[in-house]
């Protein structure tokens, strides 16, 4: 549930962090287009005056050397006047004509009544210059009066007006690109503090039910050990309270054997004998799932004492003797030294031995099992290894045979005996011990199990699992 929940707000976050994301951009895209196209506005505003100015400049001009000429006596002074004058009236026309090309649709009314009134104005020009040409100075004078100055000044207010407008025009603009550049950077503001706003308590709602569900998995976790170690301790003290009445079957049995035998009764002899091996193959299970009970409450004692490993594996091979023999194995013992003296848990390293070697005799038959004892002086250690010729195990069915109850595969119980807690004990006793087991194996080519063990232990150590 509180997992879903985790989902569902990362879910939620990744949707609305992308929302804001899309908004980010849109709206940087957006002001940018907009700051784009009040440039493009700006420039041709800036166009516009200049032209207006220049236009206003050459009109101004040609007025002034219209009036120089009709004074002047001079033919060439009349004549570079008259060059001036026409300069003028032609940079005149091109800036119109640049005007015109650029004027909006608003602008274009204003734009052809100048056209209107430049045309009128030159041509009257023309035609007081043609007066002059003529020595017709009066006229030329009556048409300047006339017609020349009211068109004069008529062209100069209407490019004055047109100047305001412009001025106007750009004044708008300032103020829009202003208006844009603040809504930009408010808008952007707002987005990133909105995206980190909302990262944080994204965050803070995952970290939150992340500890929810950290603390109910404690929880859990706690009952489950306190429910092992219950149960273990269940099995425990049942284990040890059967083992009493199954001391009395075996202990009865035998005597009731031995009692028969002196009396030449040998009637129930076999049933008895029965009850006596049953009664041993129950206690060994007995002992075994007291044993793994104990290590997994970590409520194994251990004894450590000077021992000679050699004479140790000695013993261990006559004991396991006869069920290898019963399978037509041959058993051997190999060792370097004739002594190799070691400070460990006598007891407990003969169990796991006896483990060792009892599979190996249970799953070879007609092969060689060999136990060989090596000194590690680096590690400090003694290894055992026990070698077997017998079926092997693959690399899927070896991933997990130390763990408890576990065999190879069901059939293996009805062809093999066995419950599937001798290596599960082993291996965790050779860790109690300070050491550990290693297997190298393969299908069908035999087993090799390591067993390392310090050759000293300095105090009991707790198994962990
Ligand atoms: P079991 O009581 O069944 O022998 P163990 O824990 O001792 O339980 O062994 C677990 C399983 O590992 C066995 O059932 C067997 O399938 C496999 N196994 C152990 N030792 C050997 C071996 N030497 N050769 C082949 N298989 C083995």
């Amino acid at each position: 549930m509180s997992q879903r929940k985790v989902l569902f707000t990362l879910g939620f976050g990744f949707v609305a962090i992308s929302i804001l994301i899309v908004l980010f951009a849109y709206t940087a895209i957006y002001h940018l287009a907009n700051s784009s196209m009040q440039q493009k506005k700006m420039d041709t505003v800036i166009s516009h005056c200049a032209h207006l100015n220049a236009m206003h400049h050459s009109s101004r001009e040609c007025s002034l050397h219209l009036q120089t000429m009709m004074v002047l006596k001079d033919p060439v002074a009349w004549q570079q006047a008259y060059q001036q004058f026409e300069r003028n009236a032609q940079q005149f026309k091109q800036h119109h004509q640049a005007l015109l090309a650029t004027a909006s649709l608003a602008e274009q009314p204003e734009v052809s009544t100048q056209s209107h009134l430049m045309q009128t104005l030159l041509a009257t020009q023309g035609q007081a210059i043609e007066h002059l040409k003529n020595q017709q100075d009066e006229q030329a004078y009556q048409l300047l009066i006339t017609q020349i100055m009211p068109l004069q000044t008529q062209l100069f207010e209407q490019l004055t007006e047109m100047l305001k407008t412009q001025e106007k025009q750009r004044q708008r603009l300032v103020k829009d690109s202003r208006d844009n550049y603040y809504y930009t950077i408010v808008s952007m503001i707002v987005l990133a503090v909105g995206m980190i706003i909302l990262c944080i308590v994204i965050a803070f709602l995952v970290a939150v039910r992340i500890i929810k569900m950290t603390q109910i998995l404690h929880q859990t976790t706690e009952k489950a050990e306190a429910a092992n170690i219950a149960k273990s301790r269940f099995v425990a003290t049942m284990s040890h309270e059967l083992r009493t009445p199954l001391n009395a079957i075996i202990g009865y049995s035998e005597m009731l054997q031995e009692e028969m035998y002196d009396n030449g009764d040998e009637a129930y002899t076999t049933d008895i004998e029965k009850i006596r091996t049953s009664g041993h193959h129950l206690l060994a299970l007995v002992n075994d799932i007291l044993d793994i009970s104990r290590l997994e409450t970590n409520r194994v004692e251990i004894n450590p004492e000077t021992f000679d490993a050699v004479n140790l594996c000695k013993i261990v091979i006559i004991s396991i003797k006869p069920a290898a023999e019963k399978n037509h194995n041959q058993v051997d013992l190999c060792f370097d030294n004739a002594s190799e003296l070691i400070y460990n848990d006598l007891l407990r390293t003969r169990q796991i031995l006896i483990n060792l070697l009892s599979n190996a005799a249970k799953f070879t038959h007609n092969g060689q099992i060999t136990l060989t004892i090596k000194r590690n002086v680096a590690c400090k250690t003694l290894q055992f290894l026990v070698q077997d010729s017998g079926i092997g195990m693959s690399r899927e069915q070896v991933s997990n045979i130390f763990e408890p109850f576990t065999q190879v595969d069901s059939s293996t119980t009805r062809k093999y005996s066995g419950t599937g807690l001798g290596l599960a004990i082993s291996h965790r006793l050779a860790k109690v011990l300070g050491g550990f087991i290693e297997v190298k194996t393969e299908l069908g080519a035999g087993s090799l199990f390591t067993f390392h063990l310090p050759d000293y232990i300095a105090k009991p150590l707790k198994i962990k699992n």
